[in-house]
């Protein structure tokens, strides 16, 4: 069954309202019409089975049949904290970490970024939202009930403001391309094997990862995530590209949390 996350206005009532995109995919592109089924989600974790009752190209209205129990997201909040990267890698990454399971994403402009960015700029803010169109895709594809925020891009002076709060509570880590083949260095799978372990006495607690850019991490930038608690863990011993990092770390995580 089609899965559509509309804003938590548009389910207020019994009835639910879809427009724009979503509208015109319903009618023009699945072809849908009343009587049909779909799932819609408020994006914030609940699910309702919708019949339709009209369909136009610009509106869609229909009405809460039942609520459906979500199942397809992580027991934990699942946050990646991305180094900016070239070309359409980032636009790859979050679909991918939208289908992994992560909550959150903030991308950072960092010193050996190959891509420049200002976060305050106009450019950043058409990134963020088209970013969060492919997560919404992304989601509504891969069957969950929670859309991850995209955050707008931020330059590492502003690392301590957004993401001290944003990372109170969680275990975080920093994969450090510096750590790879050092066999004394701690992993990101040893670590979390350990969490794992611990996880009848202590409860999984909320996990950060924060993946450097092409050139690797200055140490100027590994002093301000140190700052924040982040842990340096190694993630083998090949360098792996950074947008393989991102993935081989998520992966590692959602199956320690899932
Ligand atoms: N230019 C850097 C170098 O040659 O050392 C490599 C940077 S790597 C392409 C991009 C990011 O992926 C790194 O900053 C790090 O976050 C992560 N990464 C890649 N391989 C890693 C490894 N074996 N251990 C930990 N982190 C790794």
């Amino acid at each position: 069954m089609q899965r559509y996350f509309v804003p938590p206005s548009a389910m207020q009532s019994e009835r639910v309202v879809i427009e724009g995109g979503d509208a015109h995919h319903i009618a023009r592109v699945m072809r849908m019409s009343s009587g049909m089924r779909i799932i819609v989600c408020d994006g914030e974790g609940r699910v309702w089975e919708v019949e339709l009752l009209a369909v136009r190209a610009d509106r869609v209205v229909g009405r809460r049949v039942a609520e459906r129990e979500e199942t397809a997201e992580p027991p934990i909040p699942i946050v990646l904290v991305q180094a900016l990267l070239k070309g359409d890698k980032m636009d790859w990454l979050v679909q991918k970490a939208t289908e992994l399971g992560v909550t959150a994403l903030y991308p950072f402009v960092a010193e050996r970024s190959v891509a420049r960015l200002d976060g305050a700029s106009d450019k950043a803010a058409h990134r963020q939202s088209r970013w969060q169109a492919i997560a919404k895709e992304a989601a509504e594809q891969s069957g969950r009930s929670r859309m991850p925020t995209i955050a707008r891009p931020i330059g590492v002076g502003d690392v301590e403001a957004v993401l001290g709060p944003a990372l109170r509570g969680h275990r975080v880590f920093i994969a450090d391309e510096a750590l790879a083949c050092r066999g004394d260095a701690p992993s990101l799978f040893m670590c979390l094997e350990r969490i794992r372990a611990d996880a009848a006495n202590v409860p999984v607690p909320p996990i950060a990862v924060i993946i450097g850019p092409e050139g690797g991490f200055t140490d100027a930038e590994r002093e301000r995530f140190a700052a924040l608690g982040a842990e340096p863990v190694g993630l083998g011993r090949r360098i792996l590209r950074a947008e393989t990092a991102a993935l081989f770390a998520l992966s590692l995580i959602t199956a320690t949390a899932d």
